[in-house]
């Protein structure tokens, strides 16, 4: 059987390394290229054990000792944006998984698409920000999308042949975040090191606030509109904290499909990797008797207001879920360096978003342009 060719946007965070390691044992592909940000210790440990063709740098001036420290390799090195580009839209690459975080995705994510490539899509902020253009873009140019998020990886298996004017609604499931049980009082108080402690999943800093934030499910919310094509109402989010059902579909005639394993994103990766097929791997199973009792309860937006400001994004349309999406990842980033407090986040993200010009039906320009219209404001903000 001959390997696939994949090209790993963002191979040295949690996602990429994740892939990395499933990848290694699974044998199906070959690594084509692998990227990070500015992090080469890293990067050329995974060139020196997968030995790709490409590799890409972002931070350009992070070229000449990547290319250095790699001048022992036939690895070729690139750089920037333009480096990203090249490697996603090579005529040899099969899939491209965008594991990436932050809307810095969008781009590489877009020519990828154009280039018709299977896109193995984990960086959500992709479609928070840009999801009306993307979807009729991959139509287009007969790019597949499969989601790499568990919960959409959920609702796209309960999906599986079965037409779209079935589906009464998608129960997204949240664990709801480090501060779950915590009152508003308490949370305020709450530091950055804190909300790192998420109690299922280990992931990168930034997804990990916005999920003590509920900002991640308002993301995954967007996220799943635009993927399944469904109304805003036929949406409803669960907060489930054992993390054990991924997400489900209710049908219109009230039955309920639910995908379920323990929370390794492990199995989401390759499923995308790997669909329409499945294979054996080294996950371990679920262990039914091991489980206490799966619970649910409906999301606390007075606690966690982002959840809420998220889906009033949807709503509003048009830059509104860029201006939200851009705004959240100055504040997150702000928060981890204990600048603002919990519910700076929450209050900033509200008052860029009220005082945004609105633009209806934007083009990518427009929305390139809003993104970083925001990151200024806020900062901006922040400064004062
Ligand atoms: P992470 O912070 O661990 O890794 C981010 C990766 O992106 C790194 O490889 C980094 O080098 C790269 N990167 C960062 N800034 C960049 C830039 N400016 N240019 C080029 N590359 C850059 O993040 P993560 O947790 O792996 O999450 C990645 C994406 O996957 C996010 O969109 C997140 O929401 C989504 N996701 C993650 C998980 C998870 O379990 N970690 C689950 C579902 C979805
Ligand atoms: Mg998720």
């Amino acid at each position: 059987m001959q390997k696939r060719k994949i090209s790993i946007l963002g191979s040295t965070g949690s996602i990429g390394t994740q892939a990395l390691d499933i990848i290694e044992s699974s044998g199906r592909y070959e690594l084509f290229a692998l990227t990070c940000n500015s992090r080469i210790d890293d990067i050329v440990r995974q060139t020196e054990k997968f030995s790709p063709r490409f590799v890409v740098v972002s931070d350009e001036t992070k070229y000449s000792a990547l290319k250095s420290a790699l001048s022992h390799t036939t690895t070729k090195v690139l750089s920037g944006m333009s480096g990203l580009v090249e490697v996603v839209t090579h005529p040899e690459v099969d899939i491209v998984l965008t594991s990436v975080v932050g809307n810095i995705g969008l781009v590489p994510t877009i020519e990828a698409i154009k280039a018709g490539k299977i896109i193995a899509l984990a960086n959500k902020e992709t479609l928070v920000t840009a999801g009306e253009i993307i979807m009729p873009l991959a139509r287009a140019h007969g790019s597949t999308i499969l989601p790499v998020d568990s919960e959409h990886s959920a609702i796209f298996q309960c999906l599986n042949g079965e037409s779209g004017d079935t589906v009464d609604k998608i129960l997204l499931t949240a664990s709801g975040g480090a501060f779950r049980d915590f009152t508003r009082e308490e949370i305020t108080h709450k530091k950055a090191i804190e909300a790192l402690k998420h109690p299922n999943w280990s992931m990168g800093q930034k997804i990990t606030i916005d999920s003590a934030t509920l900002m991640n499910k308002g993301l995954e919310f967007i996220e799943a509109k635009w993927l399944f094509d469904v109304a805003i109402d036929q949406i409803e989010v669960l907060v489930h904290p054992q993390s054990i059902i991924h997400s489900m579909v209710q049908f219109k005639d009230h039955s309920i499909m639910a995908q379920l394993g323990v929370p390794d994103m492990r199995v989401p990766i390759i499923y995308a990797l790997d669909y329409p097929k499945r294979f054996p791997n080294n996950v371990k199973p679920l262990d039914f008797m091991t489980l206490n009792a799966l619970t649910f309860s409906k999301p606390d937006l007075s606690r966690f207001p982002c959840l809420g400001i998220a889906i009033d994004s949807l709503r509003k349309g048009g830059v509104a879920p860029t201006v939200m999406n851009a705004a959240n990842e100055v504040l997150v980033d702000a928060y981890l360096k204990d600048q603002i407090g919990f519910y700076d986040i929450s209050d900033s993200i509200q008052k860029v978003m009220a005082e945004f010009e609105t633009i209806s039906h934007p083009n990518i320009e427009q929305i390139l342009w809003a993104d970083q219209e925001t990151r200024e404001r806020v900062s901006h903000l922040l400064k004062r």
